[in-house]
């Protein structure tokens, strides 16, 4: 699909907010352009179609757009030659409404990256490293896409839908987390000692990892007791939406309710489109992402070569993103709790490899018991790995996946997506050696440095940019080998 690049009047109005204040034709236009786009994305029968005949196939939607109207984003291509429109004509209206609902949805994401910076100093440079890190490392467009959200809950313990490429391997089903009164109360008491701890950036937390959040029959009672504690209604992304649809347009409905934006439905198969789309209206699905995941889907939307999916990394590659790109469906910096094994772990995206084939880092793991255990269970893990600044006894290395080089007398790291350019600084040629190598304390390193003539302070300044640019090395070891944070009392 096509990424138009036409200037936005910014008269549009929010279709994100209160939608009763939009004159009903504009929520319309777009809710159909949406639709529209969708069913090309996701079915080859339609595009087929498209290409011959974009009037009946459009027509054949039951929306009131012209093929006109969606062509914009699709590109020529997607037409027989001796159907396409004139070069040069102005873009109808309901192109500009469309767009600037897609702008809106790209300054939402970019608002619910930055809320998600935590209270505490030390997580908050943390989370920055982290996303300077995942920049450098996953590459700008990659990296730009991943919203670093400080929490996720699953619900259940494992997943029913068994999707082959699931980015985070969700094993088997096995049972879910029922809303029980001892639950509900635990739950919300978990909420509050996270609260307490991050801040209100826990409102950017979801209740889903591997599992599948439609998975928990209660999973809605989950949903307002997170509203109630924490003051945000949490994004919900689903493979079952198909499933039981009178159950899915009242979670719209709830989530629309509590001020929700953006909820998602991941697409399998070309008939749960075919579901979805014959129960709820194209205003019902405003606010709703289709993605893409099917057999047969557009290629835009290759899925990432994570989890369970690099299994498959021969047999599907025409589906998956390709071995040097780099891959993961993370988006966490930060606690990724188990509500049915009481279990947290600290975690934050990398790309997927043999070590860390989830693509995620784990940095630490533990369970707990009560909202006290919690509470001392991820204070230990922030002192234990978030450092707010590089310390003089910390062994200073480049991040594994870099190479240095010094090039016209700069000293530049090269990843897999980026180089950077480090700085202008004296003798760039032993920085590199030094950091290749990886065997000295910051403090060593400066002071190496100072005997040659460059300043303690100077070293100790540029080693502490490296390392606030996410340039030096704060790989744990991979998850088999790491030793998870035990709190007396909780035996689990
Ligand atoms: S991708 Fe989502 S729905 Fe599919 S198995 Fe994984 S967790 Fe379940």
């Amino acid at each position: 699909m096509r990424k138009l690049t036409t200037a936005m009047p910014s008269s549009f109005p929010s279709l994100l907010g209160d939608l009763s204040r939009v004159a009903p034709d504009h929520v319309r236009d777009v809710a159909e352009t949406k639709r529209v786009l969708e069913r090309w994305m996701v079915d080859p029968g339609f595009r087929r179609a498209f290409f011959q005949d974009p009037a009946t196939a459009v027509a054949g939607l039951g929306v009131s757009l012209t093929a006109e109207q969606v062509l914009p984003f699709l590109g020529e291509d997607s037409v027989a030659e001796d159907r396409r429109p004139a070069a040069g004509a102005r873009p109808p209206r309901s192109v500009l409404r469309y767009q600037a609902f897609m702008q809106e949805k790209i300054g939402h994401r970019e608002r619910v990256r930055a809320a998600g910076e935590a209270a505490d100093p030390r997580m908050a440079a943390w989370r920055r490293r982290q996303l300077n890190r995942c920049t450098s490392e996953l590459g700008l467009a990659r990296a730009t896409a991943i919203v670093h959200a400080p929490a996720a809950f699953e619900l259940s313990k494992g997943c029913t839908v068994g999707c082959w490429f699931c980015g985070v391997a969700a094993p088997r089903f096995d049972h879910t987390w029922a809303h029980t009164a001892e639950h509900a109360a635990l739950f919300r008491q978990v909420l509050t000692t996270m609260y307490e701890l991050l801040g209100p950036c826990l409102r950017q937390g979801f209740l889903y990892w591997a599992t599948d959040p439609l998975d928990n029959p209660d999973y809605e009672d989950f949903l307002r007791d997170f509203h109630d504690v924490v003051g945000r209604c949490p994004q919900t992304t689903t493979a079952l939406a198909h499933k039981d649809v009178d159950r899915t347009r009242g979670l719209l409905e709830l989530t629309r309710s509590l001020g929700s934006e953006v909820d998602r439905f991941s697409i399998i198969a070309t008939g749960q489109l075919d579901v979805l789309h014959e129960a709820l209206t194209a205003e019902e699905m405003l606010r709703v992402e289709c993605i893409p995941q099917n057999k047969g889907a557009a290629a835009v939307g290759r899925k990432s070569n994570a989890g369970r999916a690099r299994r498959f990394a021969a047999k599907r590659a025409e589906e998956l993103t390709s071995d040097d790109l780099s891959s993961t469906i993370a988006c966490v910096s930060g606690f990724l709790f188990n509500m049915v094994d009481r279990s947290v772990q600290l975690i934050t995206p990398c790309n997927a490899s043999d070590d860390w084939p989830l693509g995620y880092w784990v940095l630490d793991s533990g369970t707990f018991d009560t909202a006290a255990d919690l509470r001392e269970l991820t204070e230990t893990m922030i002192s234990r790995h978030m450092r707010s600044a590089l310390r003089a006894a910390d062994v200073v290395r480049a991040r594994r996946d870099l190479t240095l080089s010094v090039e016209d007398g700069f000293l530049r790291a090269r990843s897999r997506e980026q180089v950077v350019r480090i700085g202008d600084l004296p003798d760039p040629e032993t920085v590199a050696d030094l950091l290749t190598r990886g065997d000295h304390t910051a403090e060593d390193f400066a002071a190496a440095r100072a005997r040659t003539g460059v300043p303690f302070l100077t070293t100790m300044a540029m080693l502490d940019g490296l390392f606030t640019r996410g340039l030096l090395d704060e790989e744990p070891p991979p998850a088999s080998r790491a030793v998870p944070v035990t709190i007396e009392g909780a035996a689990r």
